[in-house]
C-alpha cells in the first residue's frame, strides 16, 4: 500500500519496510551472516538463482533492503545497492561498468579521494580519466573520445559551489554512448534528482546527509535494474564491499527526516550566506543561492533547494582564515559534513592540501577560503561563532 505513494515525504518514512511475522512497527535490524534453508534443495535453487530470498549478508540483508528500496524511491530509480562507504560505491560501480581501455571524463571539482580513485588507482588498470572544467560544456566535448564510457560529476561542487547542467552533460553523454554518472552528496534527492534530468546512475555518501547525524560511514549507487541490480550488486557480492546492517539501518533511519532536514540545511546556509555577504572582511561567497552566484537561475532549475555548504573568502588570506576558525567556540573543526552540527574547514591545507600550489590556484582554492557546512544549531549562534573572528 505504501509502497505506492509518489510523495517524497511519504516514500521517505513508509517504503521499503517488508515487516516479518511478528507484525513489528519499527524496521529491524538483521544482525546475521547468514541465512537458513528448508533443505537441500531449496540451498540449491537459492544459490541457483532460481528461487529469490535471502542467503548470506554480503549481497542479501533484509535490513539493507529497507534501505536500498526507500532511496531508490526516493531518487526515482529502479535499484539501489548500499555499499560500505561513498568511496566504495564508485569503487565498485566502475570494477563492474568500465573495463581496461575504457575512459573516463571527470569534473576537476570532485571529491579528493575520487580524484585519486581515477588518477592513481584505475589507471593501474588501463583505465584513463581526463579532467575537464565542471561548467564548461566546450571542455567536456573536447575530452570525449571513442574509448569514452562514463562521464563523472558532482553538483554543486565542493567547495565551490559550481553547478553542472545535469540534462546538457546528459544529452552530451548520450550522443556519445556514455553514462553520466551523478554524485548526489551535496543535494540529496530532497533537493535535487539526477535521474529525472537524464542522468544515468547516481553515488551517494550515506556518510553525509543521508544518515544527516555523523553517525556511521556508508554508500550507495542508484539507477536501472541492468546496471545496478545485476552488474553493480554483481560485483558487490563477488567483491564484498557490502554496508553492515547496522548502518543501514542508521541510514535508513535517517532517510526519515532527510526532507524537513534539507530543507532546514538550506533556509540556514542562507542565512549565513546573506549575512557573509554583507561582511566588510569577506571578499566573495560562494553559494547557489545567491543572486550573485553566476549559475544561480541554473540552480533554481535543477534543484529545489541550494543545500548546506557555504565558502566564503576572507581577506587577509590563510592567516586570516585560520583565526577565523581557531576563534569558533562552537561550529566544529573537522573535515565531514552533512552533519547537524556545523563544521568548519580551511580547504587549502586540509581536504586540498595535496594540490600543487599551480592546482589550487587553477581550481579556486585560495589561502583565505573558508567552508562551513552550515548545521540546525540556532543560526544566530552560527552566524555569531564565524563572526568572533571575523571582526577581531
Ligand atoms: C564524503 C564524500 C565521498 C566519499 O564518501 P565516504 O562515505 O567518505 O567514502 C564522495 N563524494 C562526496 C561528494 C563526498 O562528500
Amino acid at each position: 500500500m505504501t509502497d505506492l505513494s509518489n510523495h517524497f515525504a511519504t516514500q521517505a518514512i513508509r517504503t521499503g519496510h517488508r515487516p516479518t511475522s511478528e507484525h513489528e512497527h519499527g524496521e529491524p535490524i538483521f544482525t546475521t551472516s547468514s541465512f537458513v534453508f528448508d533443505n537441500a534443495a531449496q540451498a540449491a535453487a537459492r544459490f541457483a538463482g532460481d528461487e529469490p530470498g535471502n542467503i548470506y549478508s554480503r549481497f542479501t540483508n533484509p535490513t539493507t533492503q529497507y534501505f536500498e528500496r526507500r532511496l531508490a524511491a526516493l531518487e526515482g530509480g529502479e535499484s539501489c545497492v548500499a555499499t560500505a562507504s561513498g568511496m566504495s560505491a564508485i569503487m565498485v560501480m566502475c570494477i563492474a561498468l568500465l573495463k581496461s581501455g575504457d575512459h573516463i571524463v571527470s569534473s576537476r571539482s570532485i571529491f579528493g579521494s575520487t580524484t585519486s580513485l581515477f588518477d592513481k588507482y584505475l589507471t593501474r588498470f588501463d583505465i584513463q580519466t581526463s579532467f575537464v572544467g565542471q561548467t564548461d560544456l566546450r571542455e567536456w566535448k573536447a575530452a570525449i573520445n571513442t574509448n569514452t564510457r562514463m562521464l563523472f560529476l558532482e553538483t554543486p561542487s565542493n567547495p565551490l559551489s559550481e553547478i553542472a547542467d545535469i540534462r546538457e552533460l546528459a544529452a552530451l553523454a548520450h550522443e556519445n554512448d556514455c553514462l553520466l554518472v551523478v554524485d548526489n552528496c551535496f543535494c540529496t534527492p530532497a533537493l535535487q534528482k539526477p535521474l529525472q534530468l537524464g542522468a544515468d546512475l547516481i553515488v551517494h555518501s550515506a556518510t553525509k546527509y543521508l544518515d544527516g547525524q555523523g553517525r556511521i560511514v556508508g554508500g550507495a549507487v542508484v539507477g536501472d535494474q541492468k546496471r545496478v541490480g545485476e552488474d553493480i550488486f554483481g560485483a558487490i557480492r563477488t567483491t564484498g564491499p557490502c554496508i553492515s546492517p547496522f548502518n543501514a539501518w542508521v541510514a535508513l533511519k535517517g532517510l526519515e527526516t532527510l526532507d524537513l532536514r534539507m530543507k532546514a540545511h538550506s533556509s540556514q546556509a542562507m542565512d549565513v550566506a546573506r549575512y557573509l555577504s554583507d561582511h566588510s572582511q569577506v571578499e566573495r561567497v560562494y553559494y547557489a543561492g545567491l543572486e550573485s552566484h553566476p549559475q544561480h537561475e541554473l540552480a533554481k532549475q535543477q534543484q529545489s533547494g541550494f543545500g548546506g555548504v557555504v565558502s566564503f573568502v576572507v581577506k587577509g588570506g590563510q592567516e586570516k582564515a585560520w583565526k577565523v576558525i581557531d576563534s569558533t567556540r562552537m561550529i566544529s573543526i573537522t573535515a565531514n559534513l552533512g552533519d547537524v552540527k556545523s563544521t568548519i574547514t580551511h580547504p587549502a591545507t586540509t581536504t586540498h592540501g595535496r594540490l600543487s600550489d599551480e592546482q589550487k590556484l587553477q581550481s579556486g582554492i585560495s589561502g583565505g577560503l573558508i567552508r562551513v557546512a552550515v548545521g540546525l544549531e540556532s543560526v544566530e549562534d552560527i552566524i555569531a561563532d564565524i563572526d568572533r573572528g571575523l571582526d577581531s
